[in-house]
């Protein structure tokens, strides 16, 4: 392990690590981003249209030019995967406070505090057959997969934003894209919504849930849970998302019913010298822009607690 000791360590490198790694080299903080996966969950979605001062950016441009700002500020990127994050000490004196150790496959960090903005995972759907003919015709991001489906038939499974963007994406390649809404309402923002219903190569199905997807090379039809079939080419899964919160989980952090990481106004955790921002958190309302006002305000609150306390490491 270097003995140099960061300031800041930031793992993921998402809009919400990458903007808490931007403002933290603003405030001279010794940052460092560690992300398995730079540009993070909206390097997956066509359109963005709610970043404030853009009206209309693909995901990847989006996400790609706030770890380019980063990085241009002199914050270095390590493409490796966090493990485990432990206190450098056990047990400090009293008024003290301990640093970390963030450990990769390949290395160890020291680092007086840590943001951890690790995002989440998909959800499964959980049916026979979605393992299976997983990259067979079964997909969870349309971005990456909908060109595979050129004059196809293909749904997105969901009742919410997600499974409506994905939808109108698909249009843009299938010949008809159906909407699986378990309940009796799709809850897209308006104006996806409206898309949505202009839509003419789509068809919204309420209170429609898979039980089955079948095929043997690749998809070829769903059972229904009324007990009817489809024929289907492509199933595109947005039903959600699991918060990546188990290395929080391992320090001891205070994580709600759902795993994910509570934080206070200062995106402050449970344990000190620890802070969480964007979709790994407790804050219902996941987007870009209240992920990067989190991580933000963590680096704010980060270089406070750095200025007003002693940090060690042995
Ligand atoms: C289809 C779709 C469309 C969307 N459209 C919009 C939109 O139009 N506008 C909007 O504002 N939001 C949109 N969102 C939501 C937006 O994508 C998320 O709110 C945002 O990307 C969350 O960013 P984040 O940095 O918190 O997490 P993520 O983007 O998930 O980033 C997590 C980062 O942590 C890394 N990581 C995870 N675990 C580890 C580990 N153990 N070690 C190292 N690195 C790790 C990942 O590799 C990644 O770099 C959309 C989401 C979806 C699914």
């Amino acid at each position: 392990m270097s003995d140099k000791i960061y300031d800041l360590l930031i793992v993921g490198a998402g809009c919400s690590g990458a903007s808490g790694a931007m403002y933290a080299s603003r405030l001279n903080l010794d940052t460092i981003m560690v992300a398995e996966l730079p540009g993070g969950l909206i390097t997956t979605t066509h359109l963005v249209e709610n970043w404030p001062g853009i009206k209309s950016i693909s995901g990847p441009d989006l996400a790609m030019s706030i770890v380019d700002h980063a990085t241009s500020f002199g914050v270095p990127m390590k493409n490796e995967k966090v493990k485990e994050i432990v206190k450098a000490v056990d047990n400090v004196e009293d008024g003290k406070k301990s640093g970390y150790v963030v450990k990769t496959s390949s290395s160890e960090y020291k680092a007086k505090t840590v943001l951890i903005a690790t995002g989440t995972e998909h959800k499964h759907l959980n049916v026979p057959g979605e393992k299976e003919l997983a990259n067979k015709g079964v997909s969870y991001c349309a971005l990456c997969d909908g060109a595979f489906y050129k004059d196809k038939v293909v749904c997105t499974v969901g009742g919410g934003d997600s499974a409506a963007k994905e939808a109108l994406l698909l249009t843009e390649y299938a010949k008809k894209v159906f909407i699986l809404v378990r309940g009796k309402k799709l809850k897209a923002e308006p104006v996806n919504l409206d898309r949505v219903e202009k839509n003419e190569k789509i068809e919204i199905m309420y209170e429609t849930e898979i039980a089955e997807i079948l095929g043997d090379e690749k998809v070829e039809k769903l059972k229904l849970k009324n007990g009817d079939d489809m024929e289907m080419d492509g199933v595109f899964i947005a039903i959600g998302h699991n918060a990546l919160s188990k290395l929080a989980k391992d320090l001891q952090v205070g994580l709600n019913q759902w795993n994910e990481i509570k934080i206070n106004r200062r995106s402050e955790t449970s344990v000190p010298g620890i802070y969480s921002a964007g979709d790994v958190t407790d804050n219902e309302f996941k987007q870009a822009i209240t992920g990067s006002a989190e991580a933000v305000t963590a680096a704010y609150f980060a270089s406070d607690y750095i200025a007003k306390n002693e940090i060690v490491f042995n």
